[in-house]
């Protein structure tokens, strides 16, 4: 279970309107795309979803809760940023294992989900190491690693790739989409690049100054994109 449902999300810092009334609709296992330009919000929603930006005003909606007043951890939400955020004195199974220790769980629970997250991920080798010792696409996939094994409903993927060379950029994005496969999450994931947006998505929500100018299909908005904006960003390469 994992559905989100937006309704009239509205961001502002001080006068700066960042998100101006998204309403947005993602079921269950569905892969949901942000695009849009630097600047445009998608960060700022991210953010909104997981709890860790009050939205100024509107719903969020997880499996038809309303979660706006829920603290993150509480959200069932786990998100993977561009920065890995790994703790550089912890080992990989202990940067995997933090959340759940941090949440009370049992050290049994804890060893079985980082043990299984590490073998989806082919980290088995690397689970005595620091993040020091470990190239950027091994960091990434301790990243990812630390949010399966939250076993969240939600994953939120802010630009995960851009910090990897284009070669790691492919096996990573071809690994993310076996995840998606093999959990049947739902997954919300924010990226600039077309390549990424049209393969990985089921959905794709184009973005423009806090607001939608388009929800659809790689398909439905590369061949009837509503309008010049979206076409400019679907149609046209990069
Ligand atoms: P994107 O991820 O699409 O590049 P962001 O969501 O990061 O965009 O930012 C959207 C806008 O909100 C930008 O103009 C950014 O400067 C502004 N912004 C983001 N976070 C803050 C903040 N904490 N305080 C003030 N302005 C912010
Ligand atoms: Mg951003």
């Amino acid at each position: 279970m994992g559905s989100l449902q937006l309704t009239s999300i509205r961001k502002a810092f001080g006068t700066h309107e960042v998100l101006k009334g998204i309403d947005l609709d993602v079921k269950d296992g569905e892969f949901v795309i942000f695009v849009g330009p630097s600047g445009c919000g998608k960060s700022t929603l991210l953010r909104v979803i997981a709890g860790l930006e009050d939205a100024t005003s509107g719903s969020v909606r997880i499996d038809g809760a309303e979660v706006i007043n829920t603290p993150p951890a509480k959200r069932g939400i786990a998100m993977v940023f561009q920065s890995y955020a790994l703790y550089p004195h912890l080992t990989v199974k202990d940067n995997m294992g933090l959340g759940l220790k941090q949440a009370g769980e049992e050290k049994s629970v804890i060893e079985a989900r980082v043990a299984k997250a590490s073998g989806m991920l082919s980290l088995d080798p690397y689970l005595a190491r620091r993040p020091a010792e470990l190239s950027g696409g091994q960091r990434q996939r301790v990243a990812i690693g630390r949010a399966i094994v939250r076993e969240p409903k939600l994953f939120l993927f802010d630009e995960p790739l851009s910090n990897l060379d284009a070669a790691l950029r492919v096996q990573t994005r071809l690994e993310i989409a076996a995840l998606h496969r093999r959990l049947k999450a739902t997954m919300i994931y924010v990226t600039h690049d077309q390549v990424e947006a049209m393969t990985l998505a089921d959905k794709i929500v184009v973005l423009n100054a806090g607001a939608i100018e388009q929800i659809g299909s790689p398909m439905e908005l590369y061949n009837r994109p509503a309008n010049l904006f979206v076409a400019g960003f679907i149609g046209s390469p990069q």
